[in-house]
């Protein structure tokens, strides 16, 4: 079912790659292609050495430039060497369309080697419209396998992708391949729905197609080989989810439950989020043949997606942004699991209610971060640093508002950093505040789980002021949305387990 490429640039490359590559995956792709400095004459002398020593079934590829294959090659090339490659006894053969009436003459379609052929189609731009008359018009009858890698850059792309490989019988096996990020779901679904394999990225890491996971992701973060038609649907709607926990941690609670969900963060643009909630997870319009369990939503969507939604919870609704869907009967309904989330670990820790509490940002976190301050009774101040913008926030919750520069410790008991200042990858290192008007805090909380201990937290710990990191936030909301999703209650031990295996590197808070 996992299919891992290895992309050797030579043969003794090659051998030291197929035991590494045979640990994860089911079948093993050669990309000869990818000996691109090599003549035809010495990539098959290379074929020849190595299937024996396959310690899996392998597919043969030898792809042109023109095709996404590494090197060029004209069509003399290749025939020259799949005449060759074709008497092997590997057990897949990966044919580009345009050379099967090329090899018709010497292979006739009733010759036994067709069984063997998977044939292929790549379009790095688009998918086709009517996938099922491409694929007559294209795929000969007598192969094997069929496989259509393609662009899908709308969210019906991905459905007819699957009503292709579900809806229309036919005697290939097929394998569709979707590119781009909202591919994610044919590449993680499409064996539950019987793709012959779904690929990976090559047995180095690097993506050899666009949107591909490693084996290791898709075998024990989305535990592809237990998936299945009867698999619930999970997942998250973001612009960029590439460096989101949430996989890690919802997937992780999955197998803990011992419930047949999976989790899937997909990447949606602005443009695609009404066509992919139609198409993708509203009851009453989804085409895609799976039962959605819920999905989480980050930005830019968490106030975007407010139309699309039937009716929001109460929470929800007073912080005017969602961070969950919820899927009840016929409806979806918006939720927000932030609040909680946000003061669940600060409540166990530090009083609230009364106390003066400092807000850095004024951003979606902050919106969470401030209604439950509030409601918890606290004393709020919200520090933005463009507080003409912040003006919404502070009239939605009655809460003053000052410039960043304005902020002094002394004034409060608690400050909670909202801003991505300190983050990594977004000026990691950096202090949303001098460190020394932190003087006089009793706390000082920090949305930021990567790393856990920022610049900000440091200081704070250096002056002896007590320190909360944002990784035990991240727990409790999804700990919330799972709740909500499933009806279970899942251990919070777990899921701190899997984000310090996802967050590998960082060192544990204080
Ligand atoms: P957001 O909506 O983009 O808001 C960011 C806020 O920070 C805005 O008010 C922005 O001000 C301000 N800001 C950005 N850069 C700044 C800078 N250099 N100096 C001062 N202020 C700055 O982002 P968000 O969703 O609220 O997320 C913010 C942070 O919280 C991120 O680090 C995120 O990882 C973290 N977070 C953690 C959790 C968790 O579970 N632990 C959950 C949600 C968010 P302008 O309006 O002026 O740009």
């Amino acid at each position: 079912m996992i299919c891992t490429p290895i992309a050797a640039p030579t043969p003794a490359d090659m051998l030291a790659a197929l035991p590494v590559a045979a640990a994860t995956a089911d079948w093993l792709e050669l990309r000869l292609d990818a000996m691109h400095s090599l003549p035809v004459e010495a990539v098959l002398q290379a074929l020849h050495q190595s299937l024996p020593r396959c310690p899996r079934p392998v597919v043969v590829t030898f792809r042109p430039r023109e095709h996404g294959g590494f090197r060029d090659l004209s069509r003399a090339d290749r025939l020259r060497f799949w005449h060759t490659a074709l008497t092997t006894p590997a057990e897949a053969f990966d044919l580009e369309t345009d050379l099967i009436a090329h090899l018709l003459p010497d292979y006739p379609p009733d010759h036994p080697v067709w069984a063997r052929v998977v044939v292929s189609h790549h379009d790095f731009h688009a998918t086709p419209a009517d996938i099922h008359a491409f694929a007559l018009a294209h795929f000969p009858p007598h192969a094997g396998a069929v496989k259509l890698a393609v662009k899908v850059n709308r969210p019906d792309d991905v459905c007819r992708l699957f009503h292709w490989l579900t809806g229309t019988p036919s005697t290939w096996q097929k394998i569709p391949v979707g590119m781009g990020g909202l591919g994610v779901l044919t590449r993680i679904l499409g064996p539950a729905y019987g793709a012959r394999w779904t690929y990976t990225t090559a047995h180095d890491g690097q993506a050899v197609a666009p949107g591909q996971l490693t084996a290791t992701e898709l075998r024990e973060t989305f535990r592809l080989p237990s998936l299945d038609r009867h698999t619930t649907v999970a997942g998250l709607l973001g612009c960029p989810v590439a460096h989101s926990l949430s996989k890690d941690l919802h997937n992780a609670a999955f197998a803990h439950l011992g419930c047949n969900w999976v989790y899937i963060p997909v990447e949606v643009s602005p443009d695609n989020l009404a066509p992919f909630l139609r198409d993708a997870i509203h009851p009453r319009t989804r085409r895609l043949p799976w039962t959605v369990g819920g999905y989480s939503v980050t930005l830019p969507h968490k106030v975007a997606i407010l139309p699309y939604l039937d009716r929001l919870t109460a929470t929800a609704a007073r912080v005017g942004a969602v961070n969950t869907i919820l899927v009840s009967g016929q409806e979806l309904i918006g939720d927000n699991t932030d609040v909680a989330g946000a003061m669940r670990p600060l409540q166990q820790r530090f009083a609230l209610a009364g106390e003066p509490v400092a807000v850095l940002g004024a951003g979606g976190a902050a919106q969470a971060v401030v209604c439950g301050l509030v409601a918890a009774g606290a004393r709020v101040t919200v520090f933005a640093r463009h507080p003409a913008r912040a003006q919404d926030l502070g009239a939605r919750f009655g809460v003053p508002l000052a410039p960043l520069d304005d902020f002094h410790g002394r004034r409060f008991t608690g400050l909670v950093n909202t801003t991505p200042v300190g983050m990594a990858g977004h000026a990691e290192g950096a202090c949303p505040v001098p460190p020394e008007r932190l003087e006089g805090l009793a706390w000082v909380y920090d949305l930021i789980y990567r790393p856990r201990h920022t610049s900000l937290l440091q200081a704070a710990s250096q002056q002896g002021i007590a320190t909360l990191d944002g990784l035990p936030m991240l727990i409790a909301q999804a700990a919330e949305q799972l709740a909500r999703w499933t009806g279970q209650d899942i251990p919070e031990t777990v899921l701190f387990a899997a984000a310090e295996r996802a967050l590998h590197g960082f060192s544990p808070a204080s």
